[in-house]
């Protein structure tokens, strides 16, 4: 379905613009003319899982788009007295500085909804490189027993065909099931035209070894290109902590450079030692992962 702009806001935030050193600029190969689409489940599973592959298009100036299909909220509010939306939007807000960082540019963002079909999404495009956009869904994270059915939102809409109302968003929230979120992902590859769609990994060898939000939005990722022509290159996430470690030394600094930029927007991931695992780490999978 073709996107209609239901509503435009402008969204302004100022903050000192740190420049990356001219060095690790170095450890990032340049991008040819390809389009990027990422669709993860959270709003830092871009930096930790994909990076720093993702950083290319970023530094290059390339096309590239995020999509982001949770709120993030998790147990935020349930388990501590903290503001569940505020956190969601923390982690934005920390998503957003970590892209202008890494774009060398100030972390301006103009917003606006698009809605498509019955999941709307906010699309913020970074004022000073509009090539660079991030789109945030709003479902309930896979922690959060407030969705409604409970815990496992996206689990539950892709294999039970749940119908969940979004957890943040501007708009009317209507369920949405299973074909609504495909639709959507549609729609926004249709918008957007990616030649390379990058995702989590959608058939971990372990499944209880990753976050299931981080199987089933590459599911939904690889479903909604289904017949498409591109380019999908899929991620280890949480699996990938026990291997070895394989980035370079200039390449885990701009990693954890670029983290460090967000982390200080997202109070749970203040500290805890996976992190500094998967900052030293980066596992692409065969093509052939996505199957059938
Ligand atoms: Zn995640």
């Amino acid at each position: 379905m073709t996107g209609v702009v239901v509503c435009v806001l402008v969204l302004t935030v100022f903050t000192v613009c740190p420049v990356l050193p001219w060095t690790m600029r170095q450890v990032v190969a340049a991008e040819r003319a390809d389009r990027f689409v990422q669709v993860v489940a959270h709003a830092d599973d871009d930096l930790l899982f994909m990076s720093p592959d993702l950083f290319g298009a970023v530094l290059g100036g390339r096309v590239t788009t995020t999509i982001y299909l949770t709120a993030g909220e998790g147990p935020t509010g349930w388990e501590d007295d903290r503001d569940p939306r505020e956190y969601a939007g923390d982690r934005q807000a920390g998503i957003r500085a970590a892209y202008a960082y890494l774009a060398g540019v100030r972390d301006v963002w103009r917003t606006r909804i698009l809605q498509l079909g019955r999941l709307p999404v906010r699309v913020d495009t970074l004022a000073a490189s509009p090539r660079i956009r991030l789109v945030f869904a709003g479902l309930p994270d896979g922690g959060d027993p407030r969705a409604d059915g409970g815990r496992d939102a996206l689990q539950r809409m892709w294999e039970r065909g749940a119908c969940v109302r979004r957890f943040t968003g501007p708009c009317p929230h209507p369920c949405v099931r299973r074909e609504d979120v495909v639709a959507t992902l549609r729609a926004l590859y249709d918008r957007y035209r990616p030649t390379v769609l990058r995702t989590l990994d959608p058939n971990p060898q372990d499944w209880h070894g990753d976050h299931t939000d981080h199987t089933i939005s590459a599911k939904f990722a690889a479903e909604a290109a289904r017949g498409m022509k591109l380019k999908m290159l899929a991620y280890r996430g949480y699996t990938m902590t026990g291997w070895p470690a394989n980035l370079s030394w200039q390449a885990s600094r701009l990693k954890e450079a670029v983290f460090q930029v967000y982390r200080r927007h997202d109070y749970r991931a203040a500290s805890g030692w996976r992190y500094a695992a998967w900052l030293k780490r980066m596992y692409p999978i065969r093509p052939e992962a996505f199957g059938p």
